[in-house]
């Protein structure tokens, strides 16, 4: 795999994909600079060996178009501030505009260009567009794992014009490891904690696992279509009647393959889906009519408790309950404090893709557990077993 520590940047040009796409306000500024930062060793890397920056970035949905809000000169001031360099911006990605500044830049600058996807060429990963970008940089570097599910032309097809000279940026080395940690060479026991709303968001992923980990445990609404499945009453609960065949199937091949399968002995039931709801914990299989379950219950949490804790791989993705509400996130809390716990005596946790990154930072997590994944969808499908394009384009 070859990674930035494998050039040397002096008086080259790096082309660098990186995952600029951050939240703004009313005012153009820049909410959440997480992502900035993350791109900061890579762009540092290339700066301190001598080198210049080319950064390429897409933000938003402008669909083909121009669209002044989605302007990436709006963040260059805060990327300056960040990086600790004066960046200048060029307000297109491909022409003559583009060359003539690429061509005047000196060892130790940085250009950003404008938002890739004012071209619709970008998102249809369009091979002329992607060797017009190719010309800005001398050697590639892909740093956004955000966008390395897709097969656009700035994360995949551009990779092809630079033979040898592409690698992975810090961010996306890192997060490659980090799956490769859970899915490959993690120590066992290795434990993937799945919640989340719906067995049928889940279920590719489930499937992929099950090779993978020695325990699985199952929580949050996927719960109810599991246990109703083996003949319990779930009440109101969520629950995917057309998946209760799958799930059985899911608990079938899991015994063949010799993984253990923890689901909810009890749960937090309330009679509405509502934060002031009255509630009541009930055992899992004899949930009432008119209540549905919205957490896990105290029993549940003791035995996921041990199973993590006695865990020396983690994965998690999805929250035991409905988090959002305060009288519903007691579970994901105590299964975050189970894997801080986890994680203190050594082990390696991986949090992410969807809900689990947003219980994770909202409930503070995010520096207790040893790696919080910042692609969503990409990390989704690598759960899912999935060979990311833009992943492969380097490998390739
Ligand atoms: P996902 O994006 O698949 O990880 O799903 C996350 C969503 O699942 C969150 O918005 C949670 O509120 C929701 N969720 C978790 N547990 C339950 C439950 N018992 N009933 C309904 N929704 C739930």
């Amino acid at each position: 795999m070859q990674t930035l520590e494998d050039f040397n940047f002096e008086d080259k040009k790096a082309l660098i994909r990186v995952d600029f796409n951050v939240p703004l306000n009313a005012e153009f500024n820049v909410t959440d600079t997480s992502r900035i930062e993350a791109a900061k060793p890579s762009i540092l890397k290339v700066l301190e060996d001598g080198g210049s920056a080319v950064l390429m970035s897409h933000l938003g949905r402008p669909k083909g178009q121009r669209n002044d809000d989605m302007s990436l000169k709006h963040i260059c001031d805060t990327v300056s501030d960040i990086i600790g360099v004066q960046v200048k911006f060029v307000d297109d990605c491909v022409g003559e505009k583009v060359d003539e500044a690429v061509a005047a830049l000196e060892n130790g600058e940085i250009l950003l260009l404008e938002n890739l996807r004012f071209y619709g060429e970008e998102t249809s990963g369009d091979d002329a567009f992607a060797e017009k970008l190719s010309k800005h940089g001398d050697i590639y570097i892909n740093d956004a794992f955000g966008t390395a599910h897709r097969a656009h032309a700035s994360t995949t097809i551009v990779a092809k014009y630079f033979a040898e000279k592409k690698c992975f940026g810090y961010l996306l080395a890192k997060e490659i490891k980090a799956i490769e940690k859970v899915m490959a060479t993690g120590e066992k026991p290795v434990t993937a904690i799945l919640g989340g709303a719906k067995v049928s968001s889940k279920i590719t992923i489930i499937e992929n696992i099950l090779d993978k980990v020695d325990h699985l445990i199952i929580g949050g609404g996927m719960t109810y279509t599991f246990i109703k499945a083996q003949g319990g009453q779930v009440g109101d609960s969520i629950c995917e009647d057309d998946k209760m065949q799958l799930a059985l199937d899911i608990l079938k091949q899991a015994s063949e393959k010799g993984v253990e399968i923890h689901l909810p002995v009890d749960v937090l039931a309330a009679d509405d889906f509502d934060n002031n709801a009255n509630t009541q914990i009930v055992a899992v299989e004899t949930i009432p009519d008119g209540w549905q379950g919205l957490d896990a219950g105290p029993r549940t949490l003791e035995n996921f408790k041990k199973v993590i804790l006695a865990s020396k791989t983690i994965l998690w993705n999805g929250p035991v309950g409905v988090f959002e509400m305060e009288s519903f996130a007691k579970g994901t809390i105590a299964v975050g404090n189970a894997i801080d716990e986890a994680t203190q005596n050594g082990a390696f946790s991986l949090v992410g893709g969807g809900d689990s990154v947003a219980a994770v930072k909202q409930f503070g997590f995010q520096d207790k557990v040893s790696y919080v994944s910042t692609g969503g969808g990409a990390m989704l499908e690598s759960l899912e077993g999935k060979t990311l394009p833009g992943i492969a384009a380097i490998l390739g």
